[in-house]
């Protein structure tokens, strides 16, 4: 039998759209002992992580966990335990990820009204409003930090157009949470889910979930069961705050791991972390486009501090250029997706990995390799 190598995976400094750096403190509650999912002391750490959920999500909601799996096991659990066949919601769309909620509701059978903008662009609450008169839907789904554009939705006065028709408001903040504010009561957010690997600093694994008394209520007058099993946000909630009822074998890993990547958002406080991920985007901003780059969101107010979309210049080998940051830089940056494919670059400053030191290394190497003076 062949013995392969030693694992040795090559050090990158992770500017993408995610996963991001992880902080060596949760590196190193990665490497703390395994032990069972329903022992006392992982059931003592759960509790504690419910709380630094809350706290991070500035919500006063009961429901706070993190289901096993990656930001799409978020989305997939909210709109799957909200909603079920025959129910309609109304999908807010200008890039990827609300194209990917539209889709992924439709497998489930919920009948989906789309609302579409260009890539980069953001809703009124008018136009929100708007369509959702007409359709009567049972909830609303809308992106906050768009990664495949690198617009920041605005959230004030969603809630309540969502509420005045008597829907529910769900939003997908895997990319702003820890990174940009998140206010989850004060919008009236219903249902909220991220993920570990943007701005909170641990490995790809987990997805904060939240839900509001009304979204709980929804879920608990479902005609039938949802769909799925693993995702199931009533059976889950019975795990993580109700009997312990064994549900799954949650990674006490990753559990450690969530845990310590919030203890240090809150040690930073949220506010100092969100100012921290502001001041290195502008300047990453300054910094393009002093090397006479454009960013594809043109209004400061509306790009996403933790992820940045800048247009790719005209001659310029798009793939090529990612490829020797990586090389020859050890840098991970990301490829425009859809109908921005080829057109820009992504850089992310998620988390441990919105630094100074990153943007000006960053921006050295593009100097160097985009050849400006
Ligand atoms: C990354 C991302 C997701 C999906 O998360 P995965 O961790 O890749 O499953 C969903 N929505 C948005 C806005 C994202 O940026």
């Amino acid at each position: 039998m062949k013995v392969f190598d030693e694992l040795n995976p090559p050090a990158r400094l992770l500017l993408g759209p995610g996963p991001s750096p992880v902080h060596p403190r949760v590196m190193r509650a990665l490497a703390a002992p395994v032990i069972g999912h329903l022992d006392p002391e992982l059931i003592r750490l759960l509790d504690e992580t419910r709380g630094l959920l809350r706290d991070v999500f500035r919500t006063s909601n009961d429901l706070a966990l993190a289901v096993s799996g990656t930001g799409m096991a978020g989305m997939e659990s909210v709109l799957g335990s909200l909603l079920e066949p025959g129910d309609r919601l109304v999908v807010c769309a200008a890039g990827f990820f609300g194209q990917r909620m539209g889709e992924l509701a439709g497998r489930m059978g919920v009948a989906v009204t789309k609302v579409e903008k260009e890539w980069g662009e953001v809703f009124t609450p008018e136009e929100v409003d708007t369509a959702v008169a007409g359709a009567k839907p049972k909830a609303i789904a809308i992106v906050h930090a768009e990664t495949s554009t690198g617009a920041l939705q605005p959230m004030d006065g969603l809630g309540d157009v969502a509420h005045r028709h008597d829907a529910l408001l769900i939003v997908d903040c895997v990319t702003s949470l820890g990174g940009a504010p998140v206010l989850v009561d004060q919008w009236g957010v219903d249902a909220a889910y991220s993920g570990s690997q943007k701005c909170l600093g641990c490995p790809p694994g987990m997805a904060p979930v939240t839900l509001s008394p009304r979204a709980r209520q929804a879920m608990a007058a479902r005609s039938r069961p949802a769909h799925g099993w693993y995702l199931d946000l009533d059976l889950l909630e019975r795990y993580w705050g109700g009997d312990r009822a064994y549900h799954h074998t949650i990674s006490s890993t990753l559990v450690y791991a969530l845990r310590e990547g919030l203890r240090l958002v809150v040690e930073e406080g949220l506010e100092a972390r969100w100012e921290r991920h502001r001041t290195n985007a502008e300047m990453l901003w300054d910094g393009l486009e002093a090397l006479g780059l454009v960013l594809h969101v043109p209004d400061p107010e509306r790009r996403i501090p933790s992820l940045t979309t800048v247009h790719v210049p005209d001659g310029v080998d798009e793939a090529e250029v990612r490829g020797r940051l990586r090389d020859e830089y050890g840098i991970e940056i990301g490829a425009g997706l859809g109908p921005l494919k080829g057109k820009v670059w992504r850089i992310g400053l998620m988390g441990h990995g919105s630094q100074k030191a990153n943007v000006i290394l960053l921006l050295a190497a593009l100097v160097d390799l985009l050849k400006r003076p």
